[in-house]
């Protein structure tokens, strides 16, 4: 099983939302505790985000030109939200991904996020992958409710949570 992992924006131009948090931040402390996770359980795992890039549209092109020259079986892209909201949605196209979305928005709700639910929409990465993809805003950071939780919890816990989704929805 070989998964990519998108740990979203952290590469300017491309820069994540600002709120009461930062988004970039978020994005990597989860990434990088889901990808040792996913090492730990025998996982295959390609880190998508590039080095550099001159412009957002590079540096989304350059995440899934990685995962598609490499063969990866799935796709995860990891965003936090912003624009008032509360809580998690996850974001997918296919059959498989909105059967993944579901497993990981049910365990990132059971952690007390709000439950946004899943939604059929393509985003660019969704959209250019060749295999089939999610992509998990985990909570809004713009909202003082869902950081005071994101805090509270920490980014392992929060990573833990999206690994569980993946492993019973891909049984690796
Ligand atoms: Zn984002």
């Amino acid at each position: 099983m070989k998964i990519a992992i998108d740990i979203g924006h952290n590469c300017p131009p491309d820069t994540g939302a600002l709120g009461v948090k930062s988004e970039d931040e978020m994005n990597r402390l989860v990434g990088e505790f889901l990808i040792k996770l996913l090492i730990s359980a025998g996982v295959d795992v390609i880190d998508c985000r590039p080095k550099s890039a001159t412009t957002v549209g590079l540096s989304l092109w350059k995440r899934t030109n990685s995962a598609n020259t490499c063969g990866a079986d799935f796709y995860v892209s990891l965003h936090h939200n912003a624009g008032g909201g509360l809580g998690s949605e996850v974001f997918a196209v296919s059959d498989e991904g909105i059967a993944a979305a579901k497993r990981v928005l049910s365990k990132l709700v059971g952690l007390g996020f709000r439950d946004r639910g899943v939604k059929r929409q393509g985003f660019y990465v969704i959209k250019n992958t060749l295999m089939p993809a999610i992509l998990v805003e985990v909570c809004f950071v713009d909202s003082n409710a869902d950081c005071t939780l994101w805090d509270k919890l920490g980014c392992k816990a929060i990573a833990q949570a999206i690994f569980e989704g993946l492993q019973e929805s891909l049984k690796f």
